[in-house]
């Protein structure tokens, strides 16, 4: 009978252990809209009764910063609710999509039936209690103004630091930018080389925005860029020496070039400072800033927030608000209502911006009578991605290596001018499309990455790029005429090596060249115009304190970033965006800080 129950009872250990083991895991590998080929590799678990037990994006090659916030929450969503047709992440909608495709094609290729598990869960949410807090300085937004400003407030004496996001991660506008800064190191020996100084920065940004920007935060723009390239370096961000370069639109070579992708060295290392730091700077994600408070006497006392389960939270400022909310191109309305220049911004008109650049800090600041300049100063760029609107896909590396292409294979504008130029004279070409055209000078193998962390090759499988031995096969897999095509580039390539010396000019006034578009395997991207930059703004002085409408400083705020105006004018030069946020972005922490 003991024998009996003891081989009962190990059957039953058996049985259970089997039971146990029954979880099956199926993997998958999908492409992804930011990361071609192969970009995200997911596994997922079921137990035998068709539970998800667990989920895991085991690699995932669109960009670290960018994706980071998907990769934690969708996977988590899918466990908790069973299911894989779950939110994508604000912010991150691109690879949120492509894990849940990761996930659908490892279960459907396993042979699961996943009609169960596509149903889409309800989710309820309970309200958080409501939230009362207190800092020195209060920050709304926490994207490259806002981060520069946090640490800047803790670097000049601030005690405590609180900067709402409203987004699920950091980063808004400037990671994605494409991470060219311009700054002169007046009189160093590369100025001297580039003929290039801060006075010819300050000159050309003038210019450039058609002496639109006012001339002293011109000058406080380009006299500290360069320090702030020396303020990030001691904070431990790494710029590749050798590659200052002319960023499209940028107009000279002063552009520094982060050695990680995009922008995400800046926030990689703001968010080291910050966490060695977060005794005194706290960031709160998914907290958005509804309504800036004032106090009996107008001064700025805090902000009012709704939390991410639509609490409210309050937040006392016993220094200063600083808003640094970037800008709206992501509002169609706004952007349709300020608009003075292209008359064409419907949602048609696609937008290099993350979901964020909604206008919200305009809409706070309209509410306590501040003053706003240029805001009709809308900038697209001609670099968009024909499907999203983005940068990414984009294959060129510099402005001197590339030319545009239209539908017919003709050049048709200067590559190297102002970029309201290049994007009107796009508006003008057939379908409002170019190619990008450029040679293996840029990638010798293909394998080389664009400025957006992707390989030409990569592009090139995920049928966003195109790759030809010749310029005629080149041609026709873009769709333009060969004999177009060959006409332009040999032409081009007269002025590449000196054909203007006989006293000839570039059709299209082009100065900027390097070597001719003549080594094999050719390479071309197709571009159309996107939404890119908000140039008007809130007014703010040197200080970046907030002006109102009669011209006098509203105690207590200060703006930095997209979300002011009067800097760029009527066209912002490539590459200045970033210094913006970093010179700026720290003076406005500075200040706050002081309390002036
Ligand atoms: P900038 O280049 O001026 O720093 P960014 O676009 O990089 O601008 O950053 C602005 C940040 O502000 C974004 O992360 C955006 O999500 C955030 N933001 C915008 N509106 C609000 C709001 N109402 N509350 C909190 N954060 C906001």
């Amino acid at each position: 009978m003991k024998k009996i129950l003891c081989l009962a009872l190990a059957l039953a250990v058996m049985l259970t252990a089997a039971l146990a083991v029954a979880d099956t895991s199926y993997t998958a590998t999908v492409d992804s809209q930011i990361g071609g080929v192969d970009a995200v590799t997911c596994t997922v678990t079921l137990a035998d009764d068709g539970t998800i037990v667990a989920v895991t994006v085991d690699e995932c090659k669109d960009t670290p910063g960018i994706c980071d916030a998907a990769v934690k929450a969708i996977p988590e969503q899918m466990v908790a609710q069973n299911s894989i047709n779950v939110d994508a992440v604000a912010g991150a909608t691109l690879t949120s999509q492509a894990i849940m495709n990761a996930v659908t094609a490892a279960l459907t290729e396993g042979g699961v039936d996943v009609t169960a598990l596509s149903e889409k869960k309800e989710v309820v949410v309970e309200k958080a209690a409501d939230e009362q807090l207190e800092a020195d300085i209060v920050i709304i937004g926490a994207g490259g103004a806002g981060l520069a400003a946090a640490i800047s407030a803790e670097q000049n004496g601030a005690k405590s630091v609180i900067v709402v996001e409203k987004m699920p991660k950091v980063g808004g506008n400037t990671i994605l930018a494409g991470g060219a800064l311009n700054a002169v190191d007046d009189r160093s020996e590369t100025a001297v080389k580039q003929n290039d100084s801060v006075f010819w920065h300050y000159t050309q940004t003038l210019k450039g925005g058609d002496y639109q920007g006012d001339p002293e935060l011109v000058m406080t723009l380009v006299s500290n860029a360069w320090d702030g390239v020396m303020w990030l370096k001691s904070m431990g961000m790494e710029f590749n020496e050798d590659a200052i370069f002319t960023v499209t639109g940028g107009l000279w070579e002063r552009a520094h070039k982060p050695v990680m992708p995009v922008g995400t060295g800046f926030f990689d290392t703001y968010n080291r400072y910050i966490d060695a730091h977060s005794d005194v700077i706290k960031v709160m994600l998914n907290t958005k800033a509804e309504e800036i408070t004032t106090d009996a006497n107008g001064r700025v006392n805090g902000i009012v927030c709704t939390g991410e389960t639509g609490n409210t939270i309050t937040i006392a400022a016993n220094s200063g608000v600083v808003v640094a909310t970037g800008g709206f191109a992501k509002n169609v309305e706004m952007r349709q209502v300020f608009d003075t220049i292209w008359g064409c911004l419907d949602e048609t008109v696609r937008s290099t911006n993350h979901e964020g650049a909604t206008g919200d800090g305009v809409k706070m600041m309209q509410k306590l009578g501040a003053d706003f300049i240029q805001m009709g100063n809308i900038q697209l760029l001609p670099l968009g991605d024909p499907v999203t609107g983005s940068l990414a896909g984009n294959i060129e590396h510099n402005v001197e290596t590339r030319v545009f292409i239209n539908k017919e294979g003709n050049r048709y504008c200067d590559e190297g001018g102002r970029r309201d130029d290049m994007t009107n004279a796009l508006f003008a070409q057939t379908d409002k499309t170019m190619y990008i055209v450029m040679d293996s000078d840029t990638y010798p193998t293909g394998d080389e990455l664009n400025n957006f962390g992707e390989t030409a090759n990569q592009l090139v499988a995920a049928g966003r790029a195109y790759k030809a031995d010749t310029l005629e096969e080149l041609a026709a897999q873009i769709g333009v005429p060969a004999d177009a095509l060959v006409a332009a580039i040999t032409e081009y390539n007269r002025y590449c090596e000196g054909g203007d010396k006989y006293g000839e000019k570039d059709e299209f006034g082009r100065s900027l060249f390097a070597t001719p578009i003549d080594n094999g395997p050719f390479y071309a991207a197709a571009r159309v115009p996107t939404v890119h930059h908000t140039m008007g703004g809130v007014r703010i002085n040197t200080s970046c304190q907030v002006i109102n409408e009669k011209g006098e400083v509203i105690p207590g705020l200060y703006a930095a970033g997209e979300v002011t105006g009067g800097i760029h004018g009527a066209n912002r030069l490539g590459g200045n965006a970033l210094t913006d946020t970093v010179v700026f972005g720290r003076i406005a922490g500075a200040s706050a800080a002081a309390g002036k």
